[in-house]
């Protein structure tokens, strides 16, 4: 059965021409090679996602607001996360902080399952009806915190955390499949590292930082 067999064909909208743009000019102009990636992100709607008084900037290269003080990342910042992931189709995924959903629906297409936790109710409810909106079903979402992972569902092929930490959660790590990739923002507010884990067929631990970013805090138990 092909992995990406619950989503509907993407529909052409007027929104293509500067979704093409981005892909061009922003991902495949820098260093996002994976062609399903750069596929996933022609198909995924971003204007959809986005508030409406935001549409005209829906496309452009940095992240927006999606409320509650929190921000959609800049499409090339979700296009390398996933490409780092090294996602074939067959894969487990856990995403902390699904906010808007707009990093989920580029994952499911990519994935053969994705969960996804966010622990802002509004944003849940936003996310929620987004994705339902786009007929996306190889995805399941929960209201927490995603710091905890979602042992009931683990382990996970790979792992995308969309806050920010100073390490990473040691449910997190746990919860990765022999082999899983974990990509995490590691720092404190002002300075970040996206940092990509992965486990060797040895069970060893390998490391590799993939830029400088800056992502909102990944906020455990209420606190951050
Ligand atoms: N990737 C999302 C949003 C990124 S902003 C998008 O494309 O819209 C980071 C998100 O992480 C926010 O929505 C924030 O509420 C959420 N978040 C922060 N800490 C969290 C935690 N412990 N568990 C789940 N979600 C968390």
């Amino acid at each position: 059965m092909p992995a990406n067999r619950t989503q509907p064909p993407a529909k052409a909208d007027e929104q293509q021409r500067p979704r093409e743009r981005m892909v061009e000019t922003q991902l495949a102009a820098r260093d996002i090679a994976d062609p399903r990636v750069l596929d996933a992100m022609r198909q995924v709607p971003r204007h959809l996602f986005v508030d409406e008084g935001l549409l005209d900037r829906a496309y452009w290269d940095g992240p927006l607001p999606i409320g509650h003080g929190q921000t959609i990342s800049q499409p090339y910042i979700v296009a390398l996360m996933t490409q780092a992931l090294g996602l074939r189709g067959t894969e487990r995924v856990l995403e902390v902080g699904f906010g808007c959903g707009y990093q989920t629906a580029v994952l499911a297409r990519l994935a053969s399952e994705v969960y996804a936790v966010e622990r802002i109710a509004a944003l849940f409810e936003k996310g929620r009806a987004n994705l339902r909106a786009q007929g996306i079903e190889n995805v399941r979402l929960k209201l927490g915190d995603g710091s905890l992972g979602w042992e009931e569902h683990a382990p996970f092929d790979a792992v995308l955390v969309a806050a920010y930490t100073r390490n990473v959660p040691e449910l997190l790590r746990s919860q990765l499949s022999t082999c899983g990739r974990l990509i995490i923002p590691l720092g404190d507010r002002d300075s970040q590292l996206l940092v990509l884990y992965g486990k060797n067929a040895h069970g060893e631990v390998t490391r590799k930082v993939m830029a400088a970013c800056r992502f909102v805090p990944l906020v455990k138990n209420g606190s951050p």
